[in-house]
């Protein structure tokens, strides 16, 4: 029939000109490789342990209640005795763990993942800004009414990268949950440059107040907070984890958020150069 013709004219149609899309861009992002430990709970060790066996690099620190009592002979598990691991700040591939030493001086260690034994899970702060208060990561699973878990995994927190040693209310040995989290953390690691997944959002540095509502509000992590010269903050979003649900630009008080993919004249051009390039 007549509407069914069209309709395969228009599925063809639609399969030549989705072959001229052009790639989305690769954002550029320095990712981290190595996992921070924090801990030396049972499951805490068995993390190290599982990762270290599988080649990947790990830093184990002292909780912040407990400087690290013991170096595990694990490979490639570099303890460092007598450590407090405090604060922490980051996601996925891009950690700064502020660490003080047994000789009483901090340090900050760069990781591409957060593991936290039961006691760093209480006592850890999560610091998205040193000119912010601490953030609270969630590591419930998804549940009726809890909202922002992007995220179904035992052992996940809200924070991408953060993963939790020993998930309460999973009922596996630590042993298990140990080595269930370090496999996590060996999944979640990035291992090469990340695709924007199109639909980002970007913010404006001339609108944007630096209220860092948008900071607390993403729940994918994607948005930090930076400082210009004049000493005010402005927020920025890194395109590597936006997924575009929109939670940043509904909460912006003054406009500075918003997706140029919504921007209309960007949309008619894209749509142009599609069919022109298809025709
Ligand atoms: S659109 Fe969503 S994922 Fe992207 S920065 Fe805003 S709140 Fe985060
Ligand atoms: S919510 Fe808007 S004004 Fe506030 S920090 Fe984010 S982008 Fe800037």
């Amino acid at each position: 029939s007549l509407a069914v013709s069209r309709f395969k004219g228009l599925l063809q149609r639609s399969i030549r000109r989705a072959a001229h899309l052009k790639s989305l861009p690769t954002p550029a992002r320095q990712y981290n490789f190595t996992t921070a430990i924090i801990g030396e709970s049972e499951a805490a060790l068995r993390s190290a342990q599982t990762l270290g066996q599988m080649g990947m690099e790990v830093f184990l620190f002292g909780s912040p209640d407990r400087p690290l009592p013991s170096a595990p002979d694990y490979p490639n598990v570099h303890a460092f005795l007598g450590s407090c691991a405090r604060s922490l700040k980051g996601t996925v591939g891009d950690f700064r763990v502020v660490v003080i030493m047994e000789d009483g001086t901090h340090q900050v260690f760069s990781a591409g993942a957060v593991i936290l034994g039961d006691s760093a899970r209480r006592n850890i702060a999560y610091m998205p800004h040193p000119d912010m208060p601490p953030h609270e990561f969630t590591h419930s699973m998804q549940a009726k009414g809890l909202r922002g878990i992007p995220f179904f995994v035992p052992g996940a927190t809200s924070i991408p990268g953060l993963l939790l040693a020993s998930p309460p209310g999973i009922n596996a040995s630590e042993r298990i949950k140990g080595t269930a989290a370090g496999i996590l953390a060996a999944t979640v690691m990035p291992r090469g440059p990340r695709q924007n997944k199109g639909y980002t959002v970007s913010i404006n540095e001339n609108l944007c107040r630096g209220c860092g509502r948008c900071v607390n509000a993403c729940p994918y992590r994607a948005v930090s907070f930076h400082t210009n010269t004049l000493g005010s903050g402005y927020a920025v979003v890194d395109e590597a984890l936006c997924k575009g649900c929109g939670d940043c630009i509904s909460i912006c008080p003054s406009n500075a958020a918003d997706s140029p993919y919504r921007d209309r004249l960007f949309l008619e051009q894209m749509i142009e150069e599609v069919t022109a390039q298809g025709s």
